[in-house]
């Protein structure tokens, strides 16, 4: 879904003209900065910031544009001068700010512990701790440290018993550091989402 095009002009013409080619209006006398503000102020995403970013909901990597005022995300929509989707979002972008919203959204880690029947909210560091300890016994469990190949016995450094799964939503840099690390924890199954 779009916005109306004429919201979409006047504010990003306003932007263009105030931090652009206004200048030289201006000093041309072709400009009314005093309607121009006041128009401005009256928009809904007057006095925010724009920050582009892309839609982490499947690898297209649809690019989208965030607007937050006062540290806070207000609307998000599609990127107009993004190569990949010209500002278009399918159905699941386009829910990426209800998602945000959303009073059902998850914002600390659960645990349910073994016979129990009921989630409990614990902190990212109990989290952590917890995984760190379930990789660390499964990965000593089922450790390979050599296989045989012919008549040989040579060193493989692996264990077999653990996946790694990334996501469309990660980052270049991010998934560079998750290979980084699943390499050094001797995982042979890394896979993305993507994929599958
Ligand atoms: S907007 Fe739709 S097609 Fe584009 S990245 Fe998001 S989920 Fe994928």
């Amino acid at each position: 879904m779009s916005r109306p095009t004429d919201t979409r002009i006047t504010r990003r013409d306003v932007l263009r003209l105030s931090f652009g080619g206004g200048a030289g209006l201006a000093v041309g006398g072709l400009m009314d900065w005093t309607a121009v503000r006041a128009a401005a102020k009256d928009l809904k995403l007057a006095d925010i910031h724009e920050f582009t970013t892309s839609c982490n909901f499947c690898s297209c990597g649809c690019g989208m544009v965030a607007s937050v005022r006062d540290g806070k995300l207000i609307a998000m929509e599609g990127d107009f001068d993004h190569i990949v989707n010209r500002g278009a979002l399918c159905v699941k972008g386009i829910s990426m700010f209800a998602t945000h919203t959303s009073p059902q959204r998850l914002t600390t880690p659960r645990y349910r512990a073994p016979g129990s029947d009921h989630w409990q909210d614990i902190s990212w560091d109990d989290a952590i701790a917890r995984v760190a300890q379930k990789v660390r016994k499964t990965r000593d469990a089922n450790w390979i440290a050599t296989e045989k190949v012919g008549d040989k016995e040579v060193p493989v450094n692996r264990t077999d018993a653990i996946g790694f799964l990334g996501g469309a939503q990660n980052t270049n840099e991010e998934c560079y550091l998750f290979q980084k690390a699943a390499r050094l924890l001797g995982l042979a199954y890394v896979e993305h989402q993507a994929r599958l």
